[in-house]
């Protein structure tokens, strides 16, 4: 073996633009329905009905190839993408092939390098099969939903590269309002190319395609594990076979689902049933107004002016929903270092434990930054805080009201938590000559009775600072 040998990767993506109708119909795109409920004669292909294009669907289209630096063809034209499966009920599928809708944009990811994209197209979603013991059902309530697909050009050099590129990706979809990119309802899939090649050719290697990758991490195992399976051949001077291999994550492996010895012809031609049509200027200039703050830009943005650290601000602006709200609650509470560790804090792990869904948050930036000021302020400790946080978070509920319900104000009144003090030297002497032998962490365990003792009312600092002082008057008593 004599040079070292190169990833090259490109990467196909389909997502679900995020519409209420089909593409070509007006069928619902909603997920979940019983199977063939959302189905016309349109979107299951009967003789004589005619498509018509969703306006949606194309200007969400047009918004994506602009954020991606895309340059958009003017003309527009569908063509007939023609095979025989059974989940196609028109044996062909109404996509673009030799115009499509944008090419030769960009996507810049964290690391600084500029991922190219080479074409952005239009099409509509085949049907589902569902295959049982003995025989198979069809449904077609995902026949005519509209999908974009995107290809990158061969630029990505890593697995790791790859993971990046497609968060990045997912992300900015996100931003710009063109899908919710859920990947677990199908919103968005990957198929991957990969070939190795020494360093410094130019000449590709023989690509294999991998599909069947559900997941982010899916892709980069899937991509991970064909580096090492294709080097091994390649070190041993064998030959890699054009093919397409699926991934399995539960054995962590890539299998052979077919070589190509024949390239598909699927008879492309122009769709006879939409006519061609120009995109106007005026489209691009709104979508392009549409667009707002990339997410790239807005973290720059964030860093600069909130003072954050470099991984907070990769949190915040993780969602577009979460820095929306993370910049809304800075305008009422402006100590954002503190509103940036609770919303990444508590926050998150009350949303993740009530499901992780963002239309179930009620709690507004303006609630949210008075728990976070009276924490700061003293009014609350970090218990109450979090507690009254859970409370209002699906409610929105009064803070003061909900602090005044649950008797949360921190006591931090010396005359009253002395009385605990001295209760809790009293229940504890263990504890307490553990502490006076010079076991600096027994007053730790002291501080959480008189917590527990409180019902975490107390405000643990001053409850530290009189036991102390109270220990040290006995240790000077006793020794
Ligand atoms: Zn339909």
């Amino acid at each position: 073996m004599g040079k070292e040998l190169e990833t090259v990767i490109g990467l196909e993506v389909h997502v679900q633009l995020d519409t209420k109708s089909k593409i070509f119909c007006s069928c619902s795109t909603g997920f979940g329905a019983l199977p063939n409920t959302n189905i016309c004669p349109v979107c299951c292909g009967y003789p004589g009905v005619l498509p018509v294009l969703n306006k949606k669907a194309l200007f969400l289209a047009l918004r994506v190839c602009l954020a991606l630096n895309c340059r958009v063809n003017r003309r527009i034209y569908f063509e007939r993408k023609n095979y025989f499966y059974p989940d196609l009920p028109k044996n062909y599928q109404i996509s673009q092939y030799a115009l499509p809708l944008g090419e030769d944009g960009f996507l810049l990811i964290p690391s600084g390098r500029e991922i190219r994209i080479k074409r952005v197209h239009l099409e509509e979603d085949a049907g589902k099969l569902i295959h049982r013991k003995d025989y198979s059902l069809v449904d077609f309530n995902r026949a005519g939903i509209p999908l974009l697909e995107i290809v990158s050009y061969p630029d990505i050099n890593s697995p790791q590269e790859a993971f990046d590129y497609l968060t990045q990706l997912k992300l900015t979809l996100q931003y710009i309002g063109a899908s919710t990119c859920d990947m677990e309802k199908g919103y968005l899939r990957c198929d991957a190319n990969i070939s190795l090649r020494k360093k410094g050719e130019s000449k590709l290697g023989t690509k294999v395609e991998l599909k069947n990758m559900n997941t982010f991490r899916g892709v980069r195992d899937a991509l991970e594990y064909e580096v090492k399976r294709q080097t091994k051949i390649i070190e041993k001077g064998d030959k890699i076979y054009q093919e397409t291999r699926l991934w399995d994550s539960s054995q962590g492996k890539t299998f052979s689902m077919r070589r190509k010895e024949e390239a598909h012809d699927y008879r492309y031609f122009p769709e006879p049933d939409l006519v061609d049509f120009k995109i106007e200027e005026e489209w691009l200039e709104k979508e392009r107004s549409l667009i707002g703050e990339l997410p790239l830009t807005r973290k720059k943005r964030i860093l600069k002016d909130y003072q954050l650290q470099e991984g907070e601000a990769e949190v915040v602006v993780s969602s577009k929903w979460l820095a929306d709200f993370f910049e809304e609650a800075c305008v009422y509470f402006k100590d954002y270092k503190k509103i940036a560790s609770w919303l990444i804090g508590p926050f998150l792990e009350i949303f993740y434990a009530e499901g992780g869904d963002w239309d179930k948050v009620k709690v507004t930036p303006k609630n949210f930054s008075k728990v976070v000021r009276y924490f700061s302020t003293g009014k609350l400790n970090n218990l109450g805080a979090k507690k009254v946080l859970a409370k209002i978070f699906t409610t929105n509920a009064d803070v003061d009201k909900v602090i005044e319900e649950e008797g949360l104000v921190q006591v931090s009144c010396e005359e009253e938590l002395t009385k605990f003090v001295d209760e809790a030297i009293v229940a504890n002497p263990n504890p307490v000559n553990d502490y006076l032998k010079g076991k600096q962490q027994a007053v730790m365990f002291l501080v959480g009775w008189v917590m527990k003792k409180s019902r975490g009312k107390a405000n643990p600092k001053v409850v530290r600072e009189i036991l102390e002082k109270k220990l040290r008057e006995k240790g000077g008593k006793d020794g």
